[in-house]
């Protein structure tokens, strides 16, 4: 019993390590990067569409996918003419830092400055690994209901930012979201929060212009250091 939990803690702990040699690779070639982290069916895959739809550069974006199985995600994300590198788990329910670093030997890291990876469906164990990332988005649709924060408050913890999706099937749920809201706010004060439609667009302007905000920031961060 006691060494199998020390087991896991050796293996965050590894990953940990790796998760700093991928910070560095991030910040050498003033890359910001984003992990988004939310459940199946949350709406990932289509928000990183109007994302990337709406972004005014979007030649030096770059994309990784995690999947247990498939390259769906990935061909879509192809469509939308940016680079992007399928991670496929076989099994596994998270991604983790030494499958990133891997997938970064295929992307063209010098012409990059914004890197979005798609975790594995799941708001359990990813919020767990880092992966070096600059700050973790977790994606909820108002179907999944309103309890789910303390529910799950790790990542809500975790992430800076929370994207709410799906806000167009408010009128045909019982979604609380001022209740959910205080929720969210109740494990993590300083989140910001985004409520958008993937279907309608709603929000989507506003949610793009952070992420600007953030590229531009992590640009000047590192012209102030040299
Ligand atoms: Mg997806
Ligand atoms: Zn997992």
């Amino acid at each position: 019993m006691v060494k199998e939990i020390k087991l896991v803690q050796n293996v965050l702990k590894a990953n940990e390590r790796v998760s700093e040699q991928n910070r560095n690779i991030f910040a050498e070639n003033q890359l910001l990067a984003i992990n988004i982290i939310g459940s199946p069916g949350a709406g990932k895959t289509t928000l990183l569409e109007r994302i990337i739809q709406n972004i005014v550069e979007r030649k030096a974006i770059a994309v990784i996918e995690g999947d247990i199985y498939t390259t769906r995600d990935a061909q879509r994300i192809e469509a939308c003419g940016v680079d992007v590198v399928q991670i496929n788990t076989g099994g596994g329910c998270h991604l983790d830092a030494p499958m990133v670093q891997e997938a970064l030997t295929n992307l063209d890291l010098d012409e990059l400055d914004l890197l979005i990876i798609e975790n594995v469906g799941n708001l359990v164990c990813p919020a767990a690994y880092n992966l070096g990332e600059d700050f973790k988005m977790v994606v909820m649709s108002i179907t999944e209901g309103d309890d789910k924060p303390e529910k799950y408050p790790r990542i809500f913890q975790e992430a800076k930012v929370l994207v709410v999706t799906k806000v167009d099937l408010l009128k045909y749920n019982q979604f609380d979201m001022d209740r959910f809201l205080a929720e969210v706010r109740g494990i993590n004060p300083g989140i910001k929060v985004f409520q958008i439609s993937n279907l309608t667009g709603d929000g989507i302007k506003e949610l793009v212009g952070w992420l600007e905000e953030q590229r531009n920031y992590k640009r000047e961060e590192q012209i102030c250091s040299v």
